[in-house]
């Protein structure tokens, strides 16, 4: 059986070989089995789910809350050739009937619900004329009250599931659950003696970092600056912050889009459907931005702010490299922070037990945020995974800096907390602090305390940060309610007595760009093969993604495949995808031969073409003419560059004419035969360069426009 899925893996999908837990997986369902598999974001969930509905008879069924993730792997199912159709808000009510028309009439292999959409006689229509093999519910901690992102609308499926005529196996799927969410999901969808699957939380293609005590905004615009040709979303905690953000991302030149609750529905699909073309690369939103985002080469995900617990973080972050790919994950933190997180759960909804919950998980969330230990491991460790090695890369692990004694510091500040009873705010305390002239402090009479002006040389936002870490050490506490107030706890005794010296390590290194950039990977062919994805999809009106990831340029552009049996080869082209597009790709390849050789690093390019580029920039933000500059300089013709990159061989001569007016050197003699040089000069002299047309006809056949318009750029002649 396990070898039938592994042809079909290769058939359908182009891929060779089983990630970690999907054969086991795959085995289980295929031997009759419940399942509840836990697999981190990008582990390959749906070829779990999808191979064996492929291999069983009937229709499965699959259960899922991500709109457009519905859309994208029902076209995904669709390009490989597999019958797959969904059922959810989006579609109009004729479009609606006709899908279901088709399901009960046995067409689809795989049909995607949103659980909103079900109910029960719907559910019963269904298993009345369909023979329904298997039910995936993706997604399953949403069933959990205990999960970060429950829905009701999961609490019904075990009761349909249950009343089913022919009970279907069922296989529960999510990324994130703590041992709790578990065991609850295997209750709540009343799964029957499931295989469990827990193939690990860690994500070894993410650079974890939690950068604290920067300037968020200058450290924002020089990293997304640094990032440009890179897909990246930017979380903020408030509408409010993401229009900051993306305000100030705007101004300075990036171009971003925004996403929130509070923008019209048009707004919000329009600037999606925009990160997911390529169209703009970084994406400001709140969490509302990513139940449904499954764009996979998403570079870097920034929190602006902390999350309200890990969950939250690892799902968000771990939107970065579905991929695969290197990807990095940044987490600014300032610790007043917290407070936002504590005030949204305060006025969230849900009962004081929930609330009590939301709170133990955010301290877990800032103890994230402070710690020294690799941050992989931190968050391994919080999802019960033990034994997972340092992953060498976060934060933590590259963090090198020496702890700074903070004794001092910390004493004047927990004595002035100390002072001032438990009846004020972190705020306040910080402006004691300080040395404020503040009315209230003033009619408090607290200028009077001894620690009045402790620390005037700071400015007061960090006096109120270097408190709130205070907090998160677990020196002082904070009351509960809207407005918390700050009190002493037994652990600053120590300290206040000299018994205790505080340490504190400072980081804000990131690494300044993903170890293995391979956006940079630059060839000519690459290039190319890139440029043609991106003209294919945009007439075929899907994101460039979902005709090929990068990686599968790259190792097209690498092993330049010369027939479709060694396209098949290639990880990511299955027949399907051979048949559909084998010979645009092979002959792209021809056409460039060994030109289109890698070339690795900026270095290797700069050696690569005449070093009067500057540093060639990679990715589809390179202005075409400059790309067309490339080509020309790794010694490719205009015609060839023409066919390469679909367009017509005048546009190509234009880009060359362009990055020659720019200030790109071009080699003339290719250009200009020297033949000719002497007498072009001579023809414009004499008809002048404002039209090209008289020249012409006053020259041999042989000469070309081209050649004219070289001699014009060349002598600089124009006008
Ligand atoms: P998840 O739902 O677990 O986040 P996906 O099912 O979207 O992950 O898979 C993530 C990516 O990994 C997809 O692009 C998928 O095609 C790819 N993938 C899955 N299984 C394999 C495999 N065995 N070999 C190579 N790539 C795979």
């Amino acid at each position: 059986m396990i070898e039938q899925a592994r042809q079909t893996l290769k058939r359908v999908y182009g891929y060779d070989s089983f990630r970690k837990g999907q054969e086991d997986i795959i085995s289980g369902i295929m031997s009759g089995s419940d399942t509840l598999a836990i697999l981190p974001t990008g582990g390959g969930k749906s070829i779990c789910y999808q191979i064996p509905a492929m291999l069983l008879p009937g229709t499965s069924l699959v259960i899922s809350p991500l709109i457009s993730l519905m859309k994208d792997q029902v076209d995904a199912l669709r390009r490989v050739g597999v019958s797959a159709a969904f059922l959810n808000s989006s579609l109009s009510a004729g479009e609606y009937r006709e899908i279901m028309h088709g399901a009960l009439q046995g067409e689809y292999k795989l049909l995607y619900v949103a659980p909103e959409r079900l109910d029960a006689p719907m559910f019963q229509s269904l298993s009345e004329r369909l023979a329904i093999p298997l039910i995936a519910i993706d997604e399953a901690h949403c069933v959990s009250q205990w999960g970060h992102d429950f829905r009701p609308s999961y609490r019904q499926l075990a009761g349909w599931i249950g009343r089913m005529a022919n009970r279907p196996l069922v296989a529960a799927f999510t990324a994130t659950a703590t041992n709790e969410v578990a065991k609850d999901i295997a209750e709540m969808l009343k799964l029957r003696n499931p295989n469990v699957f827990v193939t690990g939380f860690a994500r070894p293609n993410l650079s974890l970092s939690v950068v604290t005590g920067v300037d968020k905004k200058s450290f924002l615009e020089r990293y997304a600056a640094e990032r440009k040709e890179q897909s990246g979303i930017v979380y903020a905690a408030t509408r409010k912050e993401v229009e900051n953000v993306y305000e100030q991302l705007t101004r300075s030149g990036i171009p971003a889009g925004k996403y929130h609750g509070g923008l019209s529905d048009a707004e919000r699909a329009d600037t999606q459907e925009k990160f997911r073309f390529d169209d703009i690369r970084v994406m400001v939103a709140t969490n509302a931005f990513g139940m449904g985002i499954d764009k996979p080469n998403v570079r870097y995900v920034l929190h602006w702010q902390m999350t309200g617990d890990i969950e939250s973080y690892y799902q968000e972050a771990g939107r970065a490299g579905r991929d695969g790919e290197e990807s990095e994950c940044v987490l600014l933190f300032e610790p007043a922070d917290m407070q936002v997180q504590r005030f949204l759960i305060e006025q969230g909804s849900g009962d004081s037990d929930r609330k009590a919950i939301q709170l133990s998980k955010l301290h877990l969330m800032m103890n994230y945020s402070r710690t020294q230990r690799c941050l992989q491991q931190f968050i391994v460790d919080y999802f019960g995974e033990t034994g997972v090695e340092a992953c060498g890369k976060c934060s933590s692990c590259l963090d090198k800096s020496e702890p700074v004694n903070r004794t001092e510091e910390a004493k004047m500040a927990l004595s002035c907390v100390g002072r001032m009873k438990g009846r004020f705010g972190v705020t306040m305390a910080a402006k004691v602090l300080k040395g404020s002239r503040d009315k209230r402090l003033l009619e408090f009479g607290l200028d009077r305390l001894s620690t009045y002006g402790l620390m005037r040389h700071l400015p007061e936002k960090e006096i109120a940060d270097w408190l709130y870490w205070l907090v998160s050490e677990g020196y002082l506490k904070l009351s509960e309610g809207q407005y918390p107030v700050v009190s002493l706890t037994a652990n600053a005794l120590p300290v206040l007595e000299g018994r205790e010296m505080i340490m504190q390590r400072v980081r804000t290194s990131v690494r300044q760009s993903v170890g293995t950039d391979m956006s940079s990977a630059a060839s000519p062919l690459f290039e190319a093969l890139k440029q043609w994805r991106k003209e294919k999809a945009a007439a075929e009106g899907v994101p460039p993604f979902m005709l090929f990831f990068d990686a599968t340029l790259r190792e097209i552009a690498n092993a330049q495949p010369q027939t479709g049996e060694q396209l098949l080869g290639i990880k990511g082209i299955g027949a399907a995808k051979a048949d559909k597009y084998g010979g645009q790709l092979l002959e792209i390849i021809r056409s460039l031969g060994s030109q289109g050789a890698p070339v690795r690093t900026d270095a290797g390019i700069q050696q690569q073409f005449s070093g009067t580029i500057k540093r060639p920039q990679t990715g589809d933000e390179q202005p075409s003419h400059l790309t067309t500059l490339e080509f020309f300089q790794a010694g490719r013709e205009p015609e060839e560059i023409a066919k390469a990159r679909g367009m017509s061989k005048v546009t190509i001569e234009g880009h060359l004419i362009r990055s020659a007016e720019e200030g790109h050197e071009l080699d003339w003699s290719r250009i200009i035969p020297a033949e000719y040089e002497q007498r072009i000069m001579e023809a414009i002299d004499k008809l002048g360069a404002d039209k090209l047309r008289p020249i012409k006809d006053a020259l041999p056949d042989e000469v070309a426009y081209f050649a004219i318009h070289g001699v014009i750029c060349k002598y600089g002649l124009k006008g």
